[in-house]
């Protein structure tokens, strides 16, 4: 596996044991047919519960049976499933990153107690709704509503390209409180007069909300992908996440997930490198292997050195937040950079493969269709860009 200046070499036990039993379960139980899932586009879903026991979502959560594992072995963890297909480490990312991440953080002891031991175990599949038909990059100009009856709420809304929504036992939905008070601070890009944005655990099976598939995805086709209507939704009081408010709820959750992204994106360039790497010490033409051409070699040797400044941004990334001082605008800049690697270099190892490559029998373009949507999802390039932007110049760019 390609790792040239030795980054695994200063991995600790609890790192190296994550990142074999990750790269055990994918080889034996994921990478044989996911080919096939991604043709069908279908998840293996009975793999769920099993990703469970492997420990594989929140790890570096406390408590609930949690086993909080160090960031970097959390990051490896995503980039071994990545490495597999960006379909498996999503089931992983909103899981843990995006479901269960907020109910540690915000929710109450009782949320707490119902839900984290049962996503942990992937007994139960969680979602998380930001996105909105009309508000993808601009989140925080949301239209779903909730509106105070009682001691319920009512939800009215539709949520888009939701990861796991059709599968889903729960699902965070944020909304805009309609009986609370206007924004405080501005930060939640509302009004002083308009509603705060507030997250609402939502069971799926309560009458009022609905869950369609979206089938005619072209990238991220072993995943399942869908819609969350809400329509006089009735969710009782308590299952407001009662510690956060504004737009900082939904945001410090995709810091996280975007994370697990930065290094995952290492992963699927990882393997699309070894599938190139590969094939051209294999296949012949002209009497020998393509691997002596210069041709081949200046591609490998860029690949390689591209995925080598990608691996050692995630390594940092790991140790600033291990120590608290991780930043969303470092987030941003990895996401940007590793996952436009990512799929960068899955085109060169598809180009590498000949005719082969664009089959379903190698991996790379499986991984390049895939980067389409993780280039996009989680903050698109663009955005992060203007993260960015924002931070080196105090000039906000987004209107
Ligand atoms: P838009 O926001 O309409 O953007 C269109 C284009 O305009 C992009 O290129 C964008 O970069 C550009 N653009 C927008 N604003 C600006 C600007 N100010 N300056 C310059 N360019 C700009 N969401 C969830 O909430 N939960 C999920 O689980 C989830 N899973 C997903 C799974 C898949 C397979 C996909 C494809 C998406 C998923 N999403 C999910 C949604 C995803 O986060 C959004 O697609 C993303 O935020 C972009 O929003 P949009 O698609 O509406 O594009």
């Amino acid at each position: 596996m390609l790792d040239y200046v030795g980054l695994e070499a200063d991995l600790g036990e609890e790192e190296r044991l994550i990142r074999d039993a990750a790269r055990e379960f994918v080889d034996e139980r994921v990478r044989p047919d996911i080919g096939d899932h991604f043709q069908a586009g279908t998840f293996p879903t009975d793999l769920i519960e099993e990703m469970g026991e492997m420990g594989f979502y929140a790890p570096n959560l406390d408590g609930y049976g949690l086993p909080n594992v160090s960031e970097t072995a959390y990051g490896i963890l995503m980039q071994e499933l990545e490495a597999c297909d960006s379909g498996l480490r999503s089931m992983a990312s909103v899981q843990g990153a995006l479901v269960m991440y907020p109910i540690h953080a915000y929710g109450s002891d009782e949320q707490k107690e119902r839900w984290l031991p049962a996503l942990g175990q992937g007994e139960a599949v969680g979602c998380f709704g930001l996105t909105e038909p009309d508000h993808g990059s601009d989140p925080a100009g949301m239209e779903t509503t909730a509106r105070k009856e009682g001691d319920a709420y009512v939800l009215d809304g539709s949520k888009t390209w939701i990861t796991n929504a059709p599968i889903a036992d729960v699902a965070v939905v944020w909304a805009r409180d309609e009986s609370g008070a206007g924004s405080v601070d501005g930060e939640d890009g509302a009004g002083a007069d308009e509603a705060p944005v507030r997250g609402f655990l939502v069971e799926t099976d309560r009458d009022g909300v609905t869950t369609n598939e979206i089938g005619d995805k072209l990238s991220l086709r072993a995943s399942i992908t869908g819609e969350i209507s809400l329509q006089g939704a009735r969710v009782p009081e308590e299952n407001v996440l009662p510690g956060v408010s504004g737009m900082k709820g939904p945001l410090s959750c995709l810091t996280q997930a975007r994370y697990g992204i930065a290094w995952g994106a290492v992963g699927a360039a990882r393997d699309c490198f070894e599938q190139a790497r590969e094939y051209a010490l294999d296949r012949d033409q002209f009497g020998g292997p393509i691997a002596r051409f210069q041709l081949q070699q200046e591609k490998l040797a860029e690949m390689a050195t591209q995925i080598t400044t990608a691996q050692l941004l995630a390594y940092r990334l790991a140790e600033l937040k291990e120590r608290g001082d991780l930043t969303p605008q470092h987030v941003s800049m990895a996401k940007r950079n590793n996952v436009r690697t990512a799929r960068d270099q899955s085109r060169v190892a598809r180009e590498m493969l000949g005719g082969n490559g664009i089959t379903t029998d190698y991996s790379p373009m499986r991984h390049m269709a895939n980067m389409e949507t993780v280039y996009t999802y989680e903050g698109t390039h663009d955005i992060h860009t203007l993260v960015l932007g924002e931070d080196l110049t105090g000039i906000a760019a987004y209107e």
